[in-house]
């Protein structure tokens, strides 16, 4: 058994990733399971995303010697690991969320606590493994890739609900990056699939600002797609949850144009009705244009003017 990358044996790693992650997901019940379906969940949701609970450290670790599992590989792809000499599990007392690559192998997990407290991590997800990479890695890929392929759009979310969520409203190209930013290799894959690019991140500081760094890269690489802005506070996943679908499925239908979308990005951060600013402002999209493939900045000329209520001439892309 041989998985894509690496020529090593690794058939007793997905023995051991489906032993606990049945672990998980027998162990899903009453208030745990409850939470889920509170946040709006449906029961069909929760299996198809194979969601469970996490027991507590010595439970799991019981269970992974009763099957005869060996701890070392445990801790080689992240389930357990090893703290001032002790074994610990991972993922302890957490909802848990499987995480599956496009030939939906397990390769992690993602983990939510239940407690609402600043001091302990919301979510854990898998380290950094042979198998786990989370620079490469779109939650939910394996359920979204052959509509990914079909349709031609990716729905790209930050956060492992948003994807369920959006599967659940039908939405079914939503992948997470889960919180982490949109890298090159991420891209690749959108790329593979010869998809456009729905970014839906947070409606926050950080979604913003993470869509205007994911928007310089996707249009770098000259794919082509929008982002999506929502209410102060609100994430894919809220809108779902809260019965705003139709507007959900009417902002996804008309984005805001990557290219656009980083240059008022760019331009919201300065006063522009202060000329100084608007040279910064002038300055700084000129730059980013002069990234992109000429053909395609000198698209965005008449916008640029507009926005910043200059004459074209002002804008020298080369
Ligand atoms: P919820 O709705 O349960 O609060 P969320 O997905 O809206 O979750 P965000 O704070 O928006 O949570 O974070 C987006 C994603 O980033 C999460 O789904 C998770 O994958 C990842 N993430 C969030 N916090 C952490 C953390 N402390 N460590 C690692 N990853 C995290
Ligand atoms: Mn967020
Ligand atoms: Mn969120
Ligand atoms: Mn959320």
């Amino acid at each position: 058994l041989e998985y894509e990358d690496g020529n090593f044996e690794r058939k007793d790693y997905a023995t051991i990733f489906e032993v606990t992650n049945k672990l998980y997901e027998d162990n899903l019940k009453d208030e745990k399971l409850q939470y889920l379906l509170d946040r709006g969940l449906t029961l069909e949701s929760i299996k198809k995303f194979e969601l469970g609970y996490a027991p507590r450290s010595d439970k799991q670790i019981a269970h992974l010697r009763d099957q005869n599992i060996s701890f070392e590989d445990c801790v080689d792809i992240g389930i357990l690991a090893i703290d001032k000499d002790k074994l610990y599990a991972r993922q302890i007392e957490r909802i848990t969320f499987p995480i599956r690559n496009h030939l939906n192998k397990l390769i992690g997990f993602g983990g939510r606590t239940l407690k609402n407290s600043k001091d302990i991590a919301k979510y854990i997800n898998s380290p950094e493994t042979k198998l786990y990479s989370k620079s490469k890695v779109f939650y939910g890929f394996n359920h979204a890739k052959e509509h990914i392929f079909k349709k031609g759009n990716i729905i790209v979310v930050e956060g492992n609900l948003d994807v369920i969520m959006m599967h659940q409203a039908n939405l079914n190209t939503a992948v997470a990056t889960m919180g982490t930013a949109l890298t090159k290799e991420h891209i690749i894959q959108i790329k593979k699939a010869n998809a456009r690019a729905i970014l839906c991140f947070d409606g926050d500081i950080a979604g913003k600002k993470a869509a205007y760094n994911a928007s310089i890269l996707l249009s770098q690489s000259e794919i082509d797609g929008g982002v999506v802005i929502f209410d102060d506070g609100v994430d894919p996943a809220d809108m779902v949850k809260n019965d705003r679908t139709d507007e959900l499925y009417a902002l996804i239908k008309k984005p805001i144009n990557l290219v656009k979308y980083a240059l008022n990005y760019i331009a919201s951060n300065y006063d522009l009705t202060n000329p100084i600013h608007k040279t910064k402002v002038l300055k700084e999209c000129v730059e980013y244009l002069k990234t992109l493939n000429p053909i395609i900045a000198n698209e965005y000329k008449g916008y640029l003017a507009e926005l910043l209520n200059i004459a074209t001439y002002h804008i020298v892309l080369g």
